[in-house]
């Protein structure tokens, strides 16, 4: 699909059939939000469904409402909903705590199965690329069991580094800064045929990119609830774990949630027998009612071809992108860091600038643009396809060329650097 004029892509827009997804949503006029990989937009279902958790369930039928609405279950079944996005099977997904929590609960127990069966093992190995709670929460669990996180500069090293010291491969699927996504399924294998584990940090991907969890034969993934589930600030994060391990798995944080019988009080702890174990305290259950709807709006999609299709469009979107960043903006020094192989890329496009990538993001934002900056140098933009248009993409350049342009975002007011970037 070549789109070379914006009546091409208001043409697309109309031949869409995914198009009526964004309906879904409470989009602010006239904004074209590229960072739904960061917090994604509201779903309009959103307000009335936490509205009546607050009014009915918890403000008339109070403490009855664990039975009565089944709010112990919710962990389970939004669980069991994110599942279907990411190939895993009935009852192997629970939604708890956040992604940097569930990364020390599940790498501490993949740790422990891989210290029983092979002792020798002593290597977590990653990324130096990884997100870096991904690799602080690796770091706090090697310094307790006194193991070691390698981290590959490379793919190559990446390979190479892969050998029989090594207990977990620890990685993200897409990389946050890069938008780079890794072959799950081959790293998969060759992890497994040096006797690792795998653990895979699906933040970027669930929601974003097609993933076959089980087809793949992974060990344990994480993932985020706010980014492209659309579950809303702060939103509960999941834990998916093979089911040939969940029996033997064990996570540190054996917090009464997760025990096997909550409500006998027993002092002596004994998990849960299924994935349930990988819970620790009380749910949040208003977070919970809005990551349901969250994730029904990519659910949404099944008639219309699912995952499959939004991974179609969004390399529409961002072949879009990259085309006209190249045509538009060749000129400014701008390089694109995201990979142009379809196999490699996730759903974002990342651009680099040597002095002025903060300040053109800033400049963008003024202009109803939101991408967002990550340090040192890159301008990221996230692509999601169950509610952007290719019309969207397409002034997005066309914003970014009048930045570059004018030089707009040399501007003293772009260049003070927020909290949060
Ligand atoms: C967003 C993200 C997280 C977020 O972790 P929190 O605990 O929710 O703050 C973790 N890992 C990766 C790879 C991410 O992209």
């Amino acid at each position: 699909m070549e789109l070379n004029s914006r009546q091409a892509c208001l043409d697309a827009d109309a031949d869409d059939p995914l198009a009526g997804l964004r309906t879904q949503f409470e989009i602010p006029e006239g904004l074209i939000y590229l960072d739904g990989n960061s917090l994604g937009m509201l779903p309009k279902g959103v307000s009335a469904r936490v509205d009546d958790v607050i009014r009915r369930q918890w403000g008339q039928d109070l403490i009855r409402s664990w039975n009565r609405a089944g709010w112990m279950q919710w962990p389970h079944e939004v669980g069991n909903k994110i599942g279907r996005l990411i190939g895993a099977g009935p009852d192997e997904v629970v939604v708890a705590d956040s992604t940097s929590i569930n990364l020390y609960k599940v790498l501490s127990a993949a740790l422990m199965l891989a210290r029983q069966q092979r002792p020798h093992q002593r290597i977590i190995l990653s990324e130096r690329s990884n997100f870096p709670t991904d690799l602080y929460i690796a770091q706090s669990l090697a310094q307790s069991l006194g193991m070691q996180v390698q981290c590959a500069d490379t793919p190559e090293a990446l390979e190479a580094a892969l050998n029989d010291q090594v207990a977990v491969l620890m990685l993200t699927h897409v990389n946050y800064r890069t938008g780079h996504m890794h072959n799950l399924p081959a790293l998969t294998a060759a992890a497994h045929r040096v006797g690792a584990l795998t653990l895979w940090d699906l933040a970027h991907s669930a929601g974003a990119v097609p993933v076959d969890l089980r087809a793949a034969n992974a060990d344990f993934a994480v993932g985020c609830g706010y980014k492209y589930l659309n579950g809303g600030p702060g939103a509960p994060a999941f834990v998916w774990v093979h089911p040939r391990h969940i029996p033997h798995a064990q996570q540190p944080l054996s917090g009464w949630i997760g025990h096997a019988q909550p409500f006998e009080f027993d002092p002596q702890y004994r998990a849960a027998a299924g994935i349930g174990r990988f819970l620790c305290g009380t749910p949040a259950i208003l977070s919970l009612a809005a990551l349901d709807i969250g994730v029904d709006t990519l659910l949404a999609a099944q008639p219309m071809g699912g995952m499959a299709a939004l991974r179609e469009k969004s390399l529409h979107l961002t072949d879009l992108f990259m085309q006209q960043v190249t045509r538009r903006c060749a000129e400014f020094g701008l390089a694109c860091i995201t990979p142009t192989s379809h196999a490699q890329r996730g759903s974002q496009v990342c651009l680099t600038h040597p002095e002025g990538a903060y300040a053109m993001v800033q400049a963008l934002i003024e202009r109803g643009v939101i991408g967002d900056f990550r340090a040192p140098n890159v301008l990221r933009f996230g692509f999601t396809p169950v509610n952007l248009r290719y019309v969207d993409v397409w002034d997005a350049v066309e914003h970014l060329y009048a930045v570059l342009q004018s030089k707009q975002w040399q501007q003293d007011r772009f260049q003070q650097r927020a909290q949060v970037t």
